[in-house]
């Protein structure tokens, strides 16, 4: 059944994440491969980790039209800014993703979770989206052996050093320790 154009908005030519599939002319087995530099796009991330506002995202793709429309392959690497899931410690490090999207041509080969050509158009930046936010470490570290916070005070342990403890005291016998304190000023340490 021919639906309506579920593409309501007309993409925006001038954005850098929409790229003219023009030169492929929808001859299936045309093919072009392109490298390209984009600005990252805002809010990129999870709670402790994302790609930086207009960071520089390279990019090496390969477009290719097939019967359907036109086949986006290839990879992305951006830059990576958070905080360390152990002790807070900014962290910077690179993220690569592959990714793959075909964009159909018209909305009668494809499902409602397709993507859609807007005339020679698409727009990369829902793709690319998706495959970082998959990619990103869920409890991102600065480095693999991160001690992390003490539990007790909250220090850095790599700075507290390896003999930082405290005298761990059973609450019950907390009240207890505090009357013999009283008593005896010579309490061992
Ligand atoms: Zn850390
Ligand atoms: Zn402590």
């Amino acid at each position: 059944m021919p639906s309506e154009s579920r593409m309501t908005q007309h993409l925006d030519p001038r954005s850098p994440w929409v790229i003219s599939t023009h030169d492929l002319g929808k001859r299936p087995g045309t093919m072009r491969q392109m490298t390209l530099t984009l600005p990252a796009p805002a809010d990129l991330g999870v709670d402790m980790i994302g790609v930086p506002k207009d960071a520089e995202v390279e990019l090496d793709l390969r477009l290719e039209a097939v019967m359907e429309g036109v086949l986006v392959s290839g990879t992305a690497q951006a830059p990576l800014a958070g905080e360390c899931a152990r002790c807070l410690d900014p962290v910077s490090s690179e993220i690569e993703v592959d990714l793959q999207e075909l964009f159909f041509y018209s909305d009668e080969d494809a499902s409602e979770e397709d993507s859609l050509l807007d005339g020679e158009l698409l727009d990369l930046e829902p793709t690319f989206r998706d495959a970082v936010v998959l990619a990103l470490p869920l409890s991102p570290v600065c480095r693999e052996d991160c001690a992390g916070l003490c539990t007790e005070c909250g220090v850095k342990l790599a700075e507290a050093g390896d003999d930082h403890r405290h005298e761990k005291i059973d609450a019950r016998w907390a009240s207890l320790q505090g009357l013999i304190t009283d008593k005896d000023n010579d309490q061992e340490k």
